[in-house]
Parts: C-alpha cells; sequence; structure tokens
C-alpha cells in the first residue's frame, strides 16, 4: 500500500489481464483505472473459449474472491478426437471428478465478472491509446480522440500489438509460422447440425497431415474453432484474404481440404464469421530496459504473447498480475522500481518455458503423422 499511496494507477487494456490487476489493486485501496479502446463493455470479443488452469490463473482468481463466479459461468469440457472422415477415434468425457480442473469461458462472461468485481467507472470505455510522455514526473497517456490522462504508474495490458513497451523493451513481436482461420457459427445445432453432433458436447480435435481443426461447439450458444496450419510469411501476403467474404473463405477452407468429409463443408459454409490471424510472439529473453523515464512496466500479451499451443497466454497474463500486485503492496519493496524488477525477473522464468512449450507443441502438432489421439493415451 505504502508504495502507491496517493498515487495513481494507469493501466491499459481491459482485457483479462489488466482487469484481473485491476480488481487486485482496488482491492488494497489503491487508485486504479483502466483505458480500453472497446466502445463499451458489451462489445463482443473476438475468439474461442478460455481455461484457467490451478497454480497460475485459477490462482489469480482466487485472490481477487472471483474462484467461484468462474466456476458458476464454465463449463467443463472433454475430447473427441476425430479423423477426417468423420470417424471418431477417441472420447474423453469430462467427469465430475475433474470439473474444476479447467473449464472453458466464453471470453465476455470473463470480462463481466470482472467488470462486477470493480467499482463504477473504473475502466473508462473508447479509450483508444496512442502514445505517451513524460510530463512533470508523471506520465502523460494520448487517446485517439485527443482525450488525455496522468499517471504515476503506467502497466501496459493491452495485448500483443502494445505500442506501449517502448519504454520497457526492444523486442519486436514476430511470426511464428502458423496461420490461424477462426470461424464462428451460431445456432450450430441447426446450421451445422451433423458436425455439431459429432463434437458430443466435448471439445473436437482433428489432425490431418499438418492441418489441425479445434472446436468448442459450446461457447455461449456458439460454435467457435480454429483450423490451423504452417506458412511463411510470404504466403500470407501473396494471398491476402478478406476475411469479411464468409463465402470466400469457406470456399477456401473446402478448396485445401477437399478429401474431408461433407459435415467439415457444411461447418465452413454455415460460418457467420470469420477471422485469419498468424501466430505471433514476442521474446521475452531479450534484456528488458532499466532507465525507464518513470515505473512502467507490461503484463500479459503485451509483454509475452505467444502462440496458443499450449493454452497458456491467459493463464500467465493472470499470474503476472498476481505477481506484480503482490509486489506492490507487500510493503517488502522500497521502491516501485524494484517491485516492477522482481515481478520482470519472476514472469521471465515462467514465460520462457512457456513459450518453449507452446513452441514445440505448434511444429509438433502440424508435422503429418501427429495424433491428438497419442497425446491422451
Ligand atoms: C486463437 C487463439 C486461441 C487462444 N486460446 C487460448 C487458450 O485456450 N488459453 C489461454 O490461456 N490463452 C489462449 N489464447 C491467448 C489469450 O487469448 C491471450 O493470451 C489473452 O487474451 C491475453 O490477455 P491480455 O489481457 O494480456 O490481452 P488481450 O486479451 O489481448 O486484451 C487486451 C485489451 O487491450 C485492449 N487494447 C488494445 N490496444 C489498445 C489501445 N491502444 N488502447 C486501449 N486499449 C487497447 C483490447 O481491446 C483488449 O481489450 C488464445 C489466443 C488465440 C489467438
Amino acid at each position: 500500500m505504502m508504495l502507491l499511496k496517493n498515487k495513481n494507477v494507469a493501466i491499459i487494456g481491459a482485457g483479462p489481464a489488466g482487469l484481473i490487476l485491476a480488481k487486485l489493486l482496488q482491492q488494497e485501496g489503491i487508485n486504479v483505472t483502466v483505458y480500453e479502446r472497446d466502445k463499451d463493455p458489451k462489445v463482443r470479443i473476438w475468439g474461442g473459449t478460455l481455461d484457467l488452469h490451478k497454480g497460475s490463473g485459477q490462482d489469480a482468481m482466487k485472490k481477487a474472491g472471483l474462484l467461484e463466479s468462474y466456476y458458476a459461468k464454465a463449463i467443463p469440457m472433454g475430447r473427441t478426437v476425430v479423423d477426417e472422415q468423420s470417424k471418431v477415434l477417441f472420447i474423453k468425457n469430462s467427469i465430475p471428478e475433474n470439473q474444476y480442473d479447467n473449464p472453458e469461458i466464453n471470453r465476455n462472461d470473463l470480462r463481466q465478472i470482472l467488470l462486477d468485481s470493480l467499482t463504477p467507472n473504473t475502466v473508462i470505455w473508447d479509450r483508444k491509446f496512442t502514445e505517451f510522455e513524460e510530463e512533470n514526473e508523471k506520465w502523460l497517456l494520448h487517446f485517439e480522440n485527443k482525450m488525455i490522462a496522468t499517471a504515476d504508474l503506467v502497466i501496459g495490458a493491452n495485448g500483443g500489438m502494445s505500442k506501449a513497451k517502448k519504454f520497457v523493451t526492444d523486442a519486436e513481436v514476430e511470426y511464428t509460422g502458423t496461420f490461424i482461420i477462426q470461424g464462428e457459427v451460431f445456432q450450430p445445432e441447426i446450421q451445422c447440425s451433423e458436425f455439431f453432433q459429432l463434437c458430443n458436447n466435448n471439445i473436437l480435435m482433428l489432425a490431418d497431415n499438418g492441418i489441425n481443426l479445434v472446436a468448442n461447439p459450446n461457447n455461449n450458444g456458439a460454435l467457435t474453432y480454429n483450423v490451423t496450419f504452417r506458412k511463411p510469411e510470404k504466403w500470407i501476403h501473396e494471398n491476402d484474404l478478406n476475411f469479411q467474404n464468409t463465402e470466400n473463405i469457406a470456399e477456401f477452407l473446402s478448396n485445401i481440404l477437399p478429401d474431408w468429409d461433407e459435415c467439415y463443408h457444411q461447418l465452413f459454409r454455415s460460418t457467420n464469421f470469420f477471422a485469419g490471424l498468424p501466430t505471433r510472439k514476442i521474446s521475452i529473453d531479450k534484456a528488458w530496459k532499466n532507465n525507464r523515464p518513470l515505473p512502467i512496466t507490461l503484463i500479459g500479451d503485451a509483454a509475452h504473447v505467444m502462440p496458443p499451443f499450449a493454452g497458456q497466454g491467459a493463464n500467465t497474463g493472470l499470474l503476472d498480475a498476481l505477481i506484480l500486485s503482490e509486489n506492490l503492496i507487500t510493503g517488502k519493496f522500497e521502491t516501485l522500481e524494484s517491485a516492477i524488477n522482481d515481478y520482470e525477473q519472476q514472469m521471465k522464468i515462467y514465460v520462457s518455458q512457456a513459450q518453449l512449450e507452446t513452441g514445440k507443441n505448434e511444429i509438433a502438432m502440424h508435422q503429418s503423422g501427429f495424433s491428438f489421439q497419442k497425446r491422451f493415451d
């Protein structure tokens, strides 16, 4: 408390990492504001469900007093492994003993749980951060709509493409070689009924010659899925797919997977929204700057975005928030700089392990002959 007495903390980004950090600081009486570019709290967050792990994401939720709310909204999911002819190879249903291991939560539901726990107006919406500078020993933050704000401590939590990192690290975002096509189907039980049934209420996984499909049929009434495959960066520029044109993307998928069973083609055709994203990484190995003009650090994807092949992204982000908040409030550190520095040293250790794990999975999962089934044997 002492370190931040009468000080203002600005968090840029109301993703899972920024919001939980706000909660963990606010419950200790610290003055914190979150600036978010989304227009309002109801904006639909693109992407599949998240599962929080014990030892990281769940520990942070527990410290925030929100673990029960997470369990109440999240759904324990089993696994159904299939092949491209829609033959079921393996089923592992969720069982009551494992229901709290890592249930899946919709991204908007997680945001809502975190928002409900904060005092009103902690998050200021429609504030797209653009730039900041130092003025009279305070940070001066600039936003797209000409608004400004000041803070004593800034925490960049605004995801993988963060501009907030320039005072902290020179590490650049790198492409790791995999392209993800995400799809979302509303009313999947009607729109792609065969595929929906094949999932059998579990997360469905299919690996075929370097192309993977992973789907969750139960993402708040929608079915969300990812098709992933390795491609050089050049391919992305040359192919410049237009993801607004759903018919074209469905056709593209069907063309690259001509031998797949009709139920998959039905899935592609019935997709309401597509997005394409190259997997990205900010390597954590590069030294971070120690001559920052004022206290500032990064958490979550802003610090260490990584490909999603180990399910660690959100979990490491929440762990960052837990450790950083503890360092800022324990009274163990004499200065903000030393509290921040200690967080960064701890973070680099578990993040480098997580990046290694996801990197290994990324390569292994996209090799021909890879089998999801073997992973469960
Ligand atoms: C396909 C895919 C699947 C994934 N699956 C999993 C999984 O199963 N498990 C898992 O743990 N992780 C998974 N991840 C990773 C996970 O989504 C991220 O690690 C996690 O969302 C990071 O949280 P964050 O709060 O750091 O950043 P984000 O969730 O990116 O939130 C950043 C916030 O900042 C806001 N923002 C951005 N720029 C600005 C700005 N200039 N000004 C103000 N606000 C701004 C954004 O609108 C957003 O609300 C997956 C990622 C992808 C791409």
